[in-house]
């Protein structure tokens, strides 16, 4: 489905991902963690060439990609990566001048080219899912954090994306807005979306993730289910750092 491997990736001097190897099943989710500044987001942003890593190799569906100093991806490879993957944000990102349903649209429209009468249609079936269609002519700013961050799930959605991408997804919000936006990503992970996702949340890894990945310093250090990583770390790395979760 999604496999990366061999990732290297560097900012200037500073090396932030080294050797990575992951694969996610499809219909299966990987939950990373690990202190700040260990370079989860980075490999989120790899996975779908936000950053393009110095070297290693990214297979997504039928696109397969080995990348080297030097040579970026081909704009073609770039495009076809983009379509497949789908990405939510910690501070939700919502278009604030586009009512809910229009930031639904906004990329159907925009960047597939759908006519927007269909575009509203597919908006208006994803914000039922997410609970929300009652909001779709309400503007960002007047909705819950949770709220808005359901509607960046339902637009990152959109596009039928094989992957979804989700960097810290809960953080921003309040327990109770929180489980809403868990609810409904365990919904998603219900009917087989594959995700990769980065989080400090452990009541959204235990809920929603098949394995978890626990990175520090841009390597992986450990991965397991779950309950096998939260409950019985192996390296002393990973038992320090769960025991810092709440
Ligand atoms: P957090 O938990 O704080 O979100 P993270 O695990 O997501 O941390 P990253 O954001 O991936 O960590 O950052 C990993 C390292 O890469 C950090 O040292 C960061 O400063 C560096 N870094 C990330 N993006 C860039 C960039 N665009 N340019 C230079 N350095 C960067
Ligand atoms: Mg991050």
């Amino acid at each position: 489905m999604i496999a990366l491997s061999a990732i290297e990736k560097s900012f200037g001097a500073n090396p932030v991902l080294r050797a990575i190897d992951l694969d996610i099943p499809e219909g299966q989710v990987t939950a990373l963690i690990g202190p700040s500044g260990s370079g989860k987001s980075t490999l989120l942003r790899c996975a779908n060439l936000l950053e393009v890593p110095q070297a290693g190799t990214l297979t997504l569906g039928e696109t397969h990609l080995a990348f080297r100093p030097g040579h970026p991806p081909a704009r073609r490879d770039v495009l076809a990566v983009r379509r497949q993957t789908g990405m939510v944000f910690q501070n939700f990102q919502l278009f604030p001048h586009r009512t809910v349903v229009e930031n639904v649209m906004e990329g159907l429209v925009t960047v597939a080219k759908w006519p927007p009468a269909k575009a509203r249609t597919r908006a208006l079936d994803l914000l039922e899912r997410v609970g929300l269609a009652h909001k779709a002519a309400d503007w960002p700013a007047s909705l819950s954090g949770g709220q808005q961050q359901r509607v960046a799930i339902a637009r990152a959605l959109a596009p039928s994306p094989r992957l979804l991408l989700c960097d810290e997804p809960t953080s921003a919000l309040d327990p109770e807005l929180a489980a809403e936006v868990v609810d409904v990503l365990a919904g998603l992970a219900g009917e087989g979306m594959t995700m990769l996702m980065a989080t400090h949340d452990l009541r959204l890894a235990r809920r929603v993730a098949d394995t978890v990945v626990f990175l520090e310093a841009g390597t992986i250090v450990e991965r397991g289910s779950p309950a096998d990583l939260f409950g019985r770390p192996e390296d002393p790395r990973t038992r320090r750092f769960t025991r810092t979760l709440l």
